[in-house]
Formats: structure tokens, C-alpha cells, sequence
């Protein structure tokens, strides 16, 4: 059973206490071909506002326009912020393809949401490349230093996990960013401009600057004692020593050097250069300031570590499942190897017929058991030896699906089997663990372009406000991924494969995923949230493909996170009115709401999702409530 005492859940969802500012209705609805930023909108009720001009968008005195929906032709972005998903669109529109676009839309992400993503993190990027008809990934993950061991997260004196909010606040918890690599390598690979030109419009943003939103002031809110704590973030997010003013115009241009440097010099500025040992000191000795009341333990990182750090190709996870494939990232993330072995469960049954309630019961408890194996088995290839195929296969899903019972929930934890050795299954209910502990922060985009191209990206630093240390003269924080490791074995006789290690990855749940059929690209989702980013993926891919709703529906509707505990989490919408929720629970499942003191509307996840329509026109989903809705953008809503 996971030893995670030290890590408490008051910080799930902590990121959903903060709403965007909803969009005001438009004054009079506008035909999509007026608006400069050709944002064509499903249904009338998502109109945006009317755009504001170029002039007026690039000067940083106004945002984009922001709708959750966006239907049309010639490529396509979906992200959390109109500002990033419109520099996506710049650089589709110049002629650059989805990998171009995500590159570019990431960076931009870097400026507006500096708290959870930027060059001080690390994620996964999967793309279907439509020249070749292949399916990639890079695993961009953060690694720990070569100094850093199994009990570094452990207290010498008592062998006890260190607090985990003092972990989180750390040197300690600093990975290797793998962002600056991934951005390198998916443009050298598969993109067509160069890393200088898919940074430009994201240092137009960090030197012009965007509007402060109610969101960036909440989540600067949130972080203000901690960022009140080290004196170049101080300096950076509290100007003046206040919390940005909603409406007011937050500029970092030492982001926008930052983005220069890596424009001229390459990411080797980081690796090997100047950049990185400015990293490295500020990880050894983090800059508090004097008298401030805080332990900030020193971290590991040197020089080295930055110099060996890659950011790999991986083999995608691949599943088939109601005749599509469904690729996703394979460990050190655990998203594509969970969410796989939970379809392959599903697949196991005909959702012919089943109707709403078997289906969510089946999804509920396929979940469940593909949360069990993935605590006991999934972590950094490179240190155990994760049984990846095994995981994924037919024979392995059949034997867990027989733990199903249409008739009774299983009331969970159950223990894990061991993939390698489907006999030793059994279809009884053992003891499981508590429930993990990882972020909720992070982001997602996702890319088309109009040669068929598509690109599926998450990108985290772990905590929002990641660990609150600003590199001086930088303009970017660093991450606390490393807290995402097991401060201590799974259990006395298993150590699992999530213990820190030099140079090892901490296991991830990030899930950016590709839908193809026959081939070509149908959908390309993902989502933040920490352990629940899982339960998201495969709610909406059950949402659109079992239960046939559009893809707007799948991502709008209400989610449950079943992640092998006793209880569901279940957000307000579905405890409040779902018809499913009464015979679900006459089947044994009990729904909590997300353990989220925060706010009164607790939330999971925060989709950016797309699809290629049967007519060929591409639909870009965002989430139209969550965190304040997101941005969804296409080309052209016309054919021409
Ligand atoms: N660190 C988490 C992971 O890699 C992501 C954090 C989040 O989604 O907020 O799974």
C-alpha cells in the first residue's frame, strides 16, 4: 500500500478555484468572416465578443477574442488562453505547420501562464506527422540530478518524508527542464521554422504584455506568500509589492531576453552555457529574502545534469479500441498506459444497447483497475522495467474485465495484478492505496494544420507557481516536478517504481492523446490536473465515442475521477442533477465532490481538444465553463 501520508489533498484542484472573467456577451452577433480573428463558432450562444483590432491585440491593450469553440478550415488551435491560442494562429496562418503552432503557442503559454507552464518545466508532446503517416512522441520530462537518491525526499535524522509542502517550496523538488529540448527537437524534427521564429510572438507578448485577467491575479494570490518569500519572483509577479490589478498591462521582459537568448544561441544556452548555471545556482542556493520565515531546501542540480539531460523519442502507447487507434505517451508518463488498459477493459464489453448508466459503471470501474497497475508498475523505464506491452494487452484487459460485475461496484481499493502473469489474477477485490497525491496545474494545447498534421501537448511545472523560484533577470519559474516521485516505498516488501533515482524521471500523468482512423487523425485531446488528467482523457473519449456525443458535449460534460479509491469524485453538476447518479449509486458507487476546499464549484480537469469532421473541416474544442472557458481558434471558417 502507497506510503504517502506526507502528502495531504489540500491542494487538489487548487487551480480551479480560479475562474477567467467570463466573456461578456457580444452587443449583437457578428458574422464569423468580419472578425479579424476568424474565429467561427459552433452554436450562437458561444459567439464571442467582436474582436479587437490587430493593432490593438498586438500593442497587448487587449486580448483576442475568446470563444470554446471554433469550426472551419486550414488549421486549427485549441488552449487554455486566447493570447497563446492566437499566437498558434500566426504562425499557421504564416505558412507553418502544427508543430510550428505548438511550439509557438507553448512559448506564448510561458508569458500568460507563467504559473503552470513555461522553460522551467517539462512535458510530452505527441504528433501525427502527415507526411509520413506516423505517430510520435517526446517525452520532455523533467530528470533528477545525478546526486539526488531513493531517500533524498526523506529526513536523515528520522528517516520520516520530509513535509511535502516544504518539498514543494524547494531547490530539492527542481528537475532538468525538458521544455527548451522538446521545443528543439519537434521543430528539428517535424517543424518548418526555426526555434527563433517560434518563439516571436511570444516575446512580442512578454515585451508588450497582456491583459491581467481575474485568474492571473487569483493565482498570483494564491502563491503571494511564497512568491513574497524569494526576491526575484517577488520582484517579478508582486510589482510594487502588490498583486497585479486586474485590467492592467503585466509585461517580463527578462522573459522576452530569456526567449531571445534561446533565439540566438539555441537551448545548448541552457544546456551548456550561460543560462543553465545561472539555473544551477539559483537551484543550490534559491534566493530567499533575508529574514524570510521559510525553509528552502538547497537542491542537487549541477552542471552536468543540464549537459546529459535528452528528451527522448518514445515508442507511443497504442491501443485499438471500437475500430480506432489511440495513441498517447508512454511511461515515464503512466497517461497512455492507464488510459490504454482502461479501454482495452472497456472493449471488453458492447457498449451496444448498455445505455448511460452501465456505461459510466463500466468506466468507473475499467478506471479503477487500470489504477491499480499503474501505482505498482509504471515509472521511469529507464530505472525498473515497466511491463509497457503487457499493460496494453488483450489478454491481460480480459482478465481484469472479469472483475466487472454489472450488477455491483466494486467498493475498492483493489490490489494491482501482475501483467506478466495474467493467471495470477484473481477476480477478487484486495487492498489498494490511498489516493496519490500529484498537481493540478499544467496545460494543454493542441494543433492542426491543413495538411493533416496534428500535435497533442502538455506541458506542466508540476504545482501552480511551480516551486516559486524565479531565476533572477530570467522571467520564468522553475518547476517542483520532482515532488511527483514516491518520497517512500509502496510498501515495506516494494519499493515500486516511483522512488527518486539519479538522472530518473518522477512518474507523470499526463496523457496528450491522437485518435486516428483508417489512418488519419479523428480527434487529439489531453488535459491538466494531476492523477485525475487520466480520468479526463477517458471520460471524454468514452463521452464521444461510446456515448456519442459531439466533441463540445463530451468535453462540457460532468466529470468523475475514479482513481481505485472507495469514493468517486464527482463534480457539482453530476451530484447535483445527473439522472445516472441514483442508479450508480444503487449499484454501490458513493460520489464525493473533489476534495477541493476552495471553491464552491469544484472542477476536474481543463480539456483542449479537436476533430477532424467527416466533411474535412476541423472543430477546435475548449472548455467552455471550467477555469473560465478556454480558447479555440481555426484559420478560416470558410473553405476559401
Ligand atoms: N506533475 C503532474 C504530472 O506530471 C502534472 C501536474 C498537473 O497536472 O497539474 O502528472
Amino acid at each position: 500500500m502507497p506510503v504517502r501520508s506526507s502528502r495531504t489533498s489540500s491542494r487538489h484542484l487548487v487551480r480551479s478555484r480560479f475562474r477567467r472573467p467570463a466573456a461578456p456577451r457580444p452587443t449583437a452577433p457578428r458574422p464569423a468572416r468580419r472578425r479579424a480573428g476568424a474565429v467561427a463558432v459552433v452554436a450562437s450562444s458561444l459567439l464571442p465578443l467582436a474582436a479587437p483590432s490587430a493593432a490593438e491585440v498586438d500593442s497587448g491593450r487587449k486580448p483576442p477574442a475568446k470563444a470554446p469553440v471554433a469550426v472551419g478550415y486550414g488549421g486549427a488551435v485549441a488552449s487554455v488562453d486566447p493570447y497563446a491560442s492566437h499566437a498558434g494562429l500566426e504562425v499557421l496562418r504564416a505558412g507553418g505547420n502544427a508543430v510550428d503552432a505548438a511550439v509557438a503557442t507553448a512559448a506564448a503559454l510561458g508569458v500568460v501562464e507563467p504559473y503552470s507552464a513555461g522553460v522551467g518545466g517539462g512535458g510530452y508532446l505527441v504528433v501525427h506527422d502527415a507526411r509520413t503517416g506516423g505517430t510520435h512522441t517526446l517525452d520532455g520530462r523533467e530528470t533528477a540530478p545525478a546526486a539526488m537518491r531513493p531517500d533524498s525526499f526523506t529526513d536523515p535524522a528520522t528517516g520520516a518524508p520530509i513535509p511535502f509542502r516544504d518539498a514543494v517550496t524547494s531547490g530539492l523538488s527542481v528537475g532538468v527542464p525538458g521544455t527548451p529540448a522538446t521545443w528543439e527537437k519537434a521543430l528539428a524534427e517535424w517543424g518548418t521554422i526555426s526555434l527563433a521564429k517560434a518563439l516571436r510572438p511570444a516575446v512580442r507578448l512578454a515585451e508588450r504584455g497582456f491583459v491581467v485577467d481575474e485568474e492571473f491575479r487569483a493565482q498570483t494570490e494564491l502563491n503571494e506568500d511564497r512568491f513574497r518569500d524569494f526576491t526575484p519572483t517577488a520582484d517579478l509577479f508582486l510589482p510594487g509589492g502588490e498583486l497585479p490589478e486586474v485590467g492592467s498591462v503585466f509585461r517580463n521582459p527578462d522573459l522576452a531576453g530569456t526567449y531571445r537568448l534561446l533565439a540566438r544561441e539555441g537551448t545548448d544556452a541552457l544546456y551548456r552555457g550561460r543560462l543553465g548555471r545561472e539555473v544551477v545556482r539559483t537551484v543550490r542556493r534559491p534566493p530567499v529574502v533575508p529574514g524570510a520565515d521559510r525553509t528552502v531546501r538547497p537542491g542537487l542540480m549541477a552542471t552536468g545534469d543540464l549537459d546529459r539531460y535528452r528528451a527522448p523519442y518514445r515508442k507511443p502507447t497504442r491501443v485499438e479500441y471500437r475500430g480506432v487507434e489511440v495513441y498517447s505517451m508512454a511511461p515515464s508518463s503512466s497517461g497512455g498506459t492507464t488510459v490504454g488498459e482502461a479501454l482495452n477493459i472497456l472493449e471488453e464489453s458492447d457498449p451496444a444497447g448498455m445505455g448511460r448508466v452501465q456505461t459510466l459503471h463500466h468506466y468507473l470501474e475499467a478506471s479503477r483497475l487500470a489504477y491499480a497497475d499503474r501505482d505498482r508498475w509504471v515509472g521511469d523505464p529507464a530505472f525498473s522495467d515497466v511491463p509497457t506491452e503487457e499493460l496494453l494487452s488483450r489478454r491481460f484487459a480480459r482478465e481484469r474485465a472479469c472483475l466487472i460485475d454489472p450488477d455491483r461496484a466494486m467498493t475498492g481499493p483493489v490490489a494491482p495484478a501482475d501483467p506478466r502473469d495474467p493467471r495470477s489474477g484473481e477476480c477478487v477485490a484486495g487492498e489498494g492505496g490511498d489516493e496519490p497525491y500529484e498537481g493540478t496545474s499544467t496545460t494543454h494545447l493542441v494543433t492542426a494544420d491543413r495538411w493533416g498534421t496534428v500535435v497533442s501537448y502538455t506541458l506542466t511545472i508540476e504545482q501552480t507557481g511551480g516551486s516559486a523560484i524565479t531565476v533572477p533577470g530570467r522571467g520564468f519559474l522553475l518547476n517542483n516536478e520532482l515532488t511527483d516521485f514516491d518520497f517512500t516505498p509502496l510498501s515495506e516488501a516494494v519499493d515500486g517504481p516511483n522512488l527518486p533515482g539519479p538522472g530518473k524521471r518522477p512518474r507523470s500523468s499526463m496523457a496528450p492523446t491522437i485518435v486516428l482512423r483508417d489512418g488519419r487523425p479523428l480527434l487529439a485531446l489531453g488535459s491538466p490536473g494531476g492523477s485525475t488528467i487520466i480520468t479526463t482523457v477517458l471520460q471524454t473519449l468514452v463521452n464521444r465515442l461510446d456515448l456519442g456525443m459531439t466533441l463540445p458535449r463530451a468535453v462540457a460534460a460532468p466529470r468523475l475521477s475514479q482513481r481505485n479509491t472507495a469514493t468517486t469524485q464527482a463534480e457539482p453538476e453530476f451530484l447535483e442533477s445527473a439522472a445516472e447518479r441514483a442508479p450508480l449509486e444503487r449499484l454501490g458507487h458513493r460520489f464525493v465532490p473533489p476534495p477541493a476546499t476552495f471553491t464552491p464549484s469544484p472542477e476536474i480537469g481543463a480539456v483542449a481538444a479537436l476533430e477532424v469532421l467527416a466533411d474535412g473541416r476541423l472543430l477546435a474544442v475548449a472548455e467552455p465553463e471550467r477555469r473560465g472557458g478556454g480558447s479555440a481558434m481555426v484559420s478560416r471558417p470558410t473553405r476559401r
